[in-house]
């Protein structure tokens, strides 16, 4: 597999014959040696890690570098895909309040070499789409995710409120928790949750700073860059599982569970064990 150091990866000297290469989101800090400098300008271009570390064995410099310097340097990298793979397709739905941040969104995909449609929140996709962005103001609807569960699509959600930015679930349906587990945790935790739900639906959309809004655009295409080269997630990667909040340069994560109420799981995946139902109701989440 090849990987790529972005272009605009910044290379800083950090004293102490250091230096630190990556940006605000992914960084790591490795010996200031011809032998680094010569490892990132192979991976600017794409390499693979039996390529790096032949590098790296035969090194003039390599008695003075770190002993995991390639696994540092692939750390902050990203898989590319072979060349003849088919660019990944990404269809970008946005309610009209959010369209100039979805745009960034969008531009962000695109930029990772992506195929990326741009669409209203109403939009049907593709049969061959391979990752539906969803941005949302504070919360995603069933009337958005489920259709998406039922034709099977990936779908990561981005939502601006007014703390921030949330990123996530990436959900890839049946493997990992879908929204409708979420509603379905928040709804066992408190009774006013759906109505609380179609309250934030209402509300005025949040404008997060514009600095956040690119922050999350690139944390949000990074997260699921590997899965659109062809690498399905580990549990608990790329925001599967999961979901984060961006407020300034601070990032909360929460788990996110299968609850065995919503029956997306599909049989035989054991990753994670079933969280025991926090007996309450059933509760319709339905597209009534
Ligand atoms: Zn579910």
């Amino acid at each position: 597999m090849q990987y790529r150091l972005a272009a605009d990866t910044p290379v800083t000297w950090v004293g102490n014959d250091r230096v630190r290469v990556g940006g605000v989101v992914r960084a790591v800090t490795v010996a200031d040696t011809q032998l680094t400098h010569d490892l990132i300008s192979e991976l600017r271009n794409g390499a693979e890690r039996e390529y790096l570390e032949r590098i790296a064995a035969t090194h003039p410099d390599r008695k003075r570098a770190d002993e995991l310097l390639v696994d540092a340097l692939l750390s902050v990298c990203s898989p590319v895909a072979e060349q003849s793979a088919r660019r990944a397709r990404v269809l970008v739905r946005t309610p009209s309040s959010s369209v100039s941040f979805a745009r960034s969104v969008a531009a962000e995909f695109a930029r990772r070499g992506h195929h990326v449609v741009f669409a209203a929140a109403e939009a049907r996709p593709a049969a061959d789409t391979d990752l539906v962005v969803e941005v949302t103001e504070r919360v995603l609807s069933p009337r958005r995710y489920l259709p998406l569960m039922a034709d099977d699509l990936a779908h990561l959600v981005i939502a601006r409120d007014d703390e921030g930015i949330l990123l996530g679930p990436f959900v890839l349906p049946g493997r990992t928790p879908c929204l409708r587990c979420d509603d379905l945790r928040n709804a066992a935790e408190d009774d006013m949750w759906i109505a609380t739900a179609t309250q934030l639906h209402d509300l005025p959309p949040a404008h997060p700073p514009l600095e956040l809004e690119w922050l999350a655009a690139v944390v949000g295409a990074q997260s699921v860059e590997p899965f659109l080269a062809g690498v399905q997630p580990a549990p608990g990667e790329g925001l599967t599982f999961r979901r984060e909040r961006l407020t300034g340069l601070r990032r909360d994560g929460a788990d996110v569970e299968f609850q065995p109420g919503c029956g997306c799981q599909a049989p035989g995946e054991t990753v994670l064990a079933a969280v025991p139902a926090r007996a309450k109701g059933a509760v319709d989440l339905g597209l009534a």
